[in-house]
């Protein structure tokens, strides 16, 4: 590890690092394999603004999920603004119109933008997001509380006619994340791109969007899954790029959260006490449930169900073996402990069971793929201890704003 990013840590810690030149990897391999599409960050996945600054810098847009990401997004300099979410807020679609494109999840609030463009003497672009009848497998379409249901549509044409406000300019489909097959997410985007000449056949409106949602998936376990081939998700994404061009011309679009940032981040924690009751040791950390939330939930899913596979249960739990767990230490001799946070509740847990490098106060432990839906998806507040730090570093190991 580079003196300077040792040192930044040291101070730091607890603290989240993410590496500036693993995001331009990520976000370049992207933009290598579908040179005909164009990228949106999903915020949500990472809204630290050094960030998304560096990924306005590198081209990518925003998926975001609430005014707040939109604001976030603009003050960053990303260009293209998507605003997608279930239950927009009046006040949200009144203050995001004009700064963004927005994004209708369902019929009362295409009704709800058309009053407010009415008001306004305006038309209204929106694009629509669709629950589609088909899933990421290619089984039928699930209930769900996104989108309208794409048998709707007929039914939304109508609506429509009264809704004059209202110009139909793209489309939005999301349905699941972290995809690791590519014919499975190829067939799915191919019916994306399907859905979106019925929607604009049955609409009989433009087609200058389509958004077909996230779905590339992280390699979290190297022993456990294997990468996306995406020579073989690319020939379904030509073969779309390539019809496009001769039929809709519609601006083609993919969200990405977690492929662009997740292996970007570590999160360090430092031991603050180590102590033994009835034979077993725990190592007690800062930051541990209240820095990062997610292997408390994957510990406490484990204890409810105690044996079995744990199903995911997107964002906020993705694995067992989401994070890797190491301890910065040259000590030789090696045993096998508990690493707990400092919260007052038994719930605090890092990993369990955990067997590495002997661990004393003052030394440093590292978790991996804290990059995506980790410093954000973490209850900070509770038992009002400090929030840790966040650093976008270089290859120097210099910290970037
Ligand atoms: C969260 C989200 C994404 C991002 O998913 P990742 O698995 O992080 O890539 C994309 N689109 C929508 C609509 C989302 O809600």
């Amino acid at each position: 590890m580079k003196n300077a990013l040792h040192e930044l840590i040291s101070r730091n810690a607890p603290c989240y690092v993410y590496d500036y030149e693993t995001l331009a990897d990520s976000a370049r391999l992207l933009q290598k394999t579908f040179p005909a599409y164009d990228f949106l960050f999903s915020v949500k996945a990472n809204p630290f603004p050094p960030v998304v600054k560096a990924l306005a810098s590198m081209g990518i847009g925003a998926d975001a999920a609430s005014l707040g990401e939109v604001q976030l997004a603009r003050s960053c300099d990303m260009r293209n603004i998507y605003f997608s979410a279930a239950g927009k807020p009046d006040k949200a679609i009144e203050n995001a119109m004009g700064q963004c494109h927005l994004i209708a999840d369902s019929m009362g609030e295409m009704e709800r933008m058309a009053a407010i463009a009415a008001r306004r003497g305006l038309t209204l672009p929106v694009g629509i997001r669709v629950n589609p009848a088909f899933s990421m497998g290619g089984g039928p379409g699930g209930s769900s509380k996104f989108g309208i249901d794409e048998e709707l549509l007929p039914m939304l044409a109508e609506r429509l006619r009264e809704w004059r406000q209202i110009r139909v300019t793209g489309l939005h489909v999301h349905v699941k994340s972290q995809n690791l097959d590519a014919h499975v997410l190829g067939a799915y985007y191919r019916n994306c791109y399907e859905l979106a000449k019925r929607v604009k056949a049955t609409l009989g409106c433009d087609m200058e969007y389509i958004n077909f949602g996230g779905g590339i998936g992280v390699v979290y376990d190297g022993t456990r899954e294997t990468s996306l081939d995406f020579d073989v998700l690319r020939t379904y994404t030509d073969a779309i790029a390539t019809d496009n061009e001769k039929t809709l011309g519609a601006r083609l679009l993919i969200e990405s959260g977690r492929f662009l940032t997740c292996r970007m981040g570590t999160y360090y924690l430092k031991a603050v006490d180590v102590k033994e009751s009835r034979g077993t040791k725990y190592v007690i950390v800062e930051n541990g449930m209240n820095g990062l939330q997610k292997p408390a939930i994957a510990a406490m899913l484990r204890a409810a169900c105690s044996a079995g596979e744990l199903m995911p249960q997107e964002p906020m739990f993705t694995s067992e073996h989401a994070f890797g767990f190491t301890v910065l230490s040259d000590a030789a001799e090696t045993e096998t402990v508990n690493i707990v946070g400092n919260l007052c509740c038994a719930q605090d847990i890092l990993v369990n069971h955990f067997t590495g490098p002997k661990i004393r106060v003052g030394d440093l432990i590292a978790v991996s793929n804290a990059g995506a839906y980790a410093c954000t998806l973490t209850a900070q507040r509770f038992s009002s201890h400090p929030a840790p730090q966040e650093f976008l570093v270089d290859a120097e190991g210099t910290v970037m704003e």
